[in-house]
């Protein structure tokens, strides 16, 4: 892991990005704006699945008009996404938004002026968010365009395809920074993972902005989950990346929660439990599918850092959980138990995730941390 690139705070809200804090989950709402109980219901669920900030679609002015009334009903700063119209933009200001997003490639620099001069009066950040779908003319020939477009795609294409995006947002930081704003944040998104992650290596030491990560339009799961648990989780390990949004043809919540995945996998996100498990194969003789499963239900609400390992049998059994703050390595008849590092007992099968979630719960009340495991294991118990 590379140490991270250090850019520069930018406030959105309340919440802090850039300058070394811990890396910010984004969400975004896939309801209709306009339908404000739809809409506020939708940003308190990606708050309580971990949204830190939520961007909502603000197609037309109408639409920027109820942002007042949304934002009263939630705590989350809020991001309008604005394309083509500025005013647009400087009607989401007036709602009391708390960041904008503008696309260059469709909004034109008399229009990008605006935005700045009002966000500038009003202490609001703006993302520059390039999008190789919309890049702002000039900056590609069409010969390469359509290569891109009939999916010839080499490495060298890739880099100009980059090079392009990194000159589109340069061009309009150089645009701000002449008004005297400074208060960027900058994502250069393309559905093409590896155009990606050309784009941000490119322009990471060459802005002081903070950095929204994203690979766009990854399509539906799992292929969205693994364009974006690459292109994203690759970016972080080189130390790029002060936020991050995951873009999936699916659940908005389902985008925070692989967030947090791609984040607690590289030892970014701290406050759960990982869970360890093996595949299973011909050796195993219980049913370690459904004990995983019932498991990962029981931990679901626990904020506390634990390795959990279930493991099917004794040749990467012992070692795993071993490792692990509480683990089972499971023989023929059930399992035998381990608590950091030490064999403390045998386990039945039918008693295994019983005594697991136990074991949660102790270490869970020995680091003050309650959590909700409580009511998650009483229900588990009662169903047995
Ligand atoms: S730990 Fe045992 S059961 Fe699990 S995959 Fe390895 S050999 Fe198979």
């Amino acid at each position: 892991m590379e140490r991270r690139r250090l850019s520069q705070e930018v406030k959105v809200g309340e919440v802090k990005i850039g300058a070394g804090v811990p890396i910010v989950v984004q969400g975004m709402t896939k309801t209709d704006t306009e339908d404000i109980p739809a809409t506020v219901g939708q940003i308190r669920e990606l708050t309580q699945a971990g949204a830190q900030i939520v961007r909502i679609a603000l197609p037309t002015i109408r639409a920027a008009k109820v942002l007042y009334q949304i934002k009263q009903e939630v705590e989350v700063p809020l991001v309008a996404d604005i394309h083509f119209n500025y005013r647009i933009a400087l009607e989401a200001m007036e709602q009391g938004v708390d960041k904008v997003r503008i696309n260059p490639g469709n909004m034109g620099k008399r229009g990008i002026l605006s935005v700045a001069n009002r966000a500038k009066d009003k202490g609001i950040p703006l993302r520059i968010g390039v999008n190789s779908g919309s890049l702002e003319k000039g900056f590609l020939d069409d010969d390469l365009l359509n290569r891109e477009v009939s999916r010839i795609k080499t490495q060298n294409h890739r880099q100009i395809m980059a090079d392009a995006m990194v000159q589109s947002a340069l061009r309009t930081t150089a645009l701000l920074e002449k008004e005297g704003f400074r208060d960027i944040v900058i994502s250069l998104k393309a559905a093409d993972v590896l155009t990606t992650i050309f784009a941000y290596q490119t322009i990471s030491d060459k802005t002081p902005y903070p950095l929204h990560l994203g690979v766009t339009a990854t399509g539906p799961c799992p292929q969205g989950i693994i364009k974006s648990s690459i292109g994203i989780g690759a970016l972080l390990v080189q130390g790029i990346g002060d936020t991050i949004r995951v873009s999936l043809t699916g659940s908005p919540l389902e985008e925070i929660k692989l967030g947090y995945e791609i984040l607690q996998s590289l030892d970014l996100f701290k406050e759960k439990p990982i869970l360890i498990s093996c595949p299973t194969c011909g050796r195993c003789q219980v049913d370690l599918e459904s004990i995983v499963q019932e498991v990962q239900l029981g931990i679901e609400k626990v904020k506390i850092p634990l390795m959990i390992a279930i493991m099917g049998c004794e040749v990467n059994g012992p070692g795993e959980a071993k490792q692990a703050d509480i683990g089972v390595a499971c023989t023929r008849k059930g399992g035998v138990l381990f608590r950091k590092g030490k064999i403390v007992g045998k386990v039945e099968e039918q008693d295994i995730v019983k005594v697991l979630l136990e074991e949660v719960e102790k270490l869970s009340c020995e680091s003050g941390d309650l959590s909700e495991i409580r009511d998650t294991n009483n229900e588990i118990r009662d169903d047995d």
